[in-house]
């Protein structure tokens, strides 16, 4: 051992103190291993002094309390510095804004639904609702739809065990409010649907309002004009609205509802693909058989339904491309719609 050992244990110091920084656990570490009282490398140094031979005693003994010092000095001022940081750390700036958990959205499948319930609201209809799981009856035969007709092969449908199947329209529910309720009926019926169908156009769920009146005197002028005042409310109060004959088993007459291209008022672009229309709704006179099946006299009442499809009306009205958007669960789709409330 000599004042050349003191040397290098100065050099280590330095840099196990430098790299501990003002992180208070570091320094105590640091601490420990060069002052530590019990078993710190000073500590060690002290026993070296009292074995060696006489004449090097008061040499290394000197450069000895020289570096106890100096430790003494470094650690108590790296200790303050520690301190200090921890205390700022701790501290709490109550000016700071508070942290917020991230707010949810409205999908804009909901944010629709929302707004045709309410024009109808206003219209006086109520919202009626009914199962997704459906049994055939309900879901075709009571609206015409006999199981040898050609219309079951348009809506494949998803079968389920006990001769049930998901309901492929929104128009078992006209049968259910018929069965349950005596006009005058006036039901708006949004909800889930589900089709064997996916592309681009097509989503194997997707979600319908259908509408339902049955009254004495109901005309399809009626129809008409109701659907003229909730496409106007719903899209633009400029449109125009076009029926062409359409067929539905449950209506009779039945009709194709079209309205002037929101894109390009009319002019024609790719969206309405250069016509300047856009088909948005089926619709038609409730057809006897309909009411004949619910019980419904159809010498006494006429009445009038219509169906719409809700995805389709979330793309038009927001510009979305894609019909799959609505159903990826991309947070950045949805954060557009943050704050819009209905
Ligand atoms: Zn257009």
């Amino acid at each position: 051992m000599s004042t050349d050992d003191l040397a290098r244990v100065r050099e280590e110091f330095l840099a196990a103190l430098q790299s501990a920084g003002s992180e208070p656990e570091a320094v105590e570490a640091v601490r420990v291993r060069f002052a530590g009282r019990r078993s710190g490398l000073l500590r060690q140094l002290e026993e070296t002094l009292k074995s060696l031979p006489k004449e090097e005693k008061p040499a290394f003994g000197k450069a000895l309390n020289e570096l106890k010092r100096f430790v003494e000095e470094r650690l108590a001022a790296a200790q303050e510095a520690a301190a200090k940081g921890a205390a700022a750390a701790e501290t709490v700036d109550v000016t700071l804004p508070g942290r917020r958990p991230p707010a949810g959205s409205l999908h804009p499948v909901t944010l629709v639904r929302r707004e045709v319930e309410e024009i109808f609201l206003r219209m006086g209809y109520s919202v009626a609702d009914g199962p997704e799981v459906e049994d055939d009856w309900h879901n075709f035969e009571a609206l015409n739809i006999p199981p040898d007709h050609p219309a079951r092969d348009d809506q494949d449908t998803f079968y389920l065990p006990g001769r049930l199947l998901l309901r492929t329209h929104t128009s078992p529910v006209q049968i259910r409010t018929m069965e349950q309720q005596r006009p005058p009926i006036r039901v708006i019926i949004p909800g889930r649907v589900y089709r064997r169908d996916s592309d681009l156009r097509h989503s194997p769920m997707f979600h319908q309002v259908e509408g339902l009146v049955v009254d004495e005197g109901i005309t399809f002028a009626h129809l008409k004009a109701t659907l003229e005042a909730f496409l106007k409310v719903l899209f633009d109060s400029r449109l125009a609205v076009r029926l062409r004959p359409g067929f539905f088993p449950f209506t009779e007459p039945s009709a194709e509802v079209d309205i002037t291209c929101i894109m390009c008022a009319g002019k024609g672009c790719p969206l309405c693909t250069g016509s300047g229309w856009i088909e948005i709704l089926g619709a038609g006179m409730v057809d006897p058989r309909v009411f004949a099946a619910c019980g419904v006299d159809p010498q006494r009442y006429t009445g009038f339904a219509f169906g719409c499809g809700l995805d389709r009306v979330a793309l038009l009205k927001y510009s979305l491309p894609d019909l799959r958007l609505l159903f990826s669960g991309d947070e950045r789709l949805l954060r557009q719609f943050e704050g819009v409330r209905r």
